[in-house]
């Protein structure tokens, strides 16, 4: 597809960022380019269209950004995977180990009817630990994951195209 190579080059890599030694991968210069921005979204949207994924779920932050558009464009309800304590109504949980540490994600009770099915969209897949937890939370409530969805693949995740038996669909491996 050639919409991709206009999508590689315009994601920018920080280095050193958020700490010393971290090349960060930064789709926020994708976004300025309304072309590029809707070719992301595009491609996401014909992969996906008739499939019957009724829900799209998006991780915190940058799955906020790129989920929306491809729930719209599918007749799909967003569903917002966050970070603790951020959402106001019941919620349930999953923990999931970091580099140093662990962090969680949260998704509302009732948002998600057992037998949905779903697609879940993040910008990037390092480890595949975010994609997993939140995995675990649209099961837990029932639904089928169809697929996981991410802009950016790195090296260490290459070569995977699986995550709990689950499909991951990269749409450019980092350089
Ligand atoms: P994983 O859980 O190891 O696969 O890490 C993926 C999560 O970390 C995603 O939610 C990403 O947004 C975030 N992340 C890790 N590295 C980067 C980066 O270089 N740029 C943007 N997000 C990153």
């Amino acid at each position: 597809d050639p919409r991709l190579q206009g999508i590689s080059a315009a994601i920018r890599v920080v280095p050193h960022f958020p700490k010393p030694g971290i090349m960060f991968n930064d789709i926020t210069t994708l976004l300025l380019r309304p072309k590029v921005f809707k070719d992301t979204v595009d491609i996401l949207v014909e992969r996906y269209r008739g499939m019957g994924i009724s829900i799209v779920a998006g991780i915190e932050a940058r799955g906020f950004i790129f989920g929306p558009p491809v729930a719209l464009a599918l007749g799909a309800k967003f569903v917002p995977l966050r970070k603790p304590k951020k959402l106001p109504g019941q919620v349930i949980s999953e923990n999931y180990v970091l580099e140093y540490g662990t962090d969680c994600l949260e998704m509302h009770v009732g948002a998600v009817q057992p037998g949905e099915h779903a697609l879940i969209i993040d910008d990037l897949v390092a480890t595949g630990g975010t994609l997993c937890a939140a995995i675990r939370l649209l099961e837990r409530a029932g639904a089928e994951v169809d697929e996981c969805a991410c802009i950016i693949g790195l090296p260490k995740f290459k070569g995977r195209c699986k995550l709990n038996g689950k499909p991951v669909y990269i749409l450019v491996e980092c350089r």
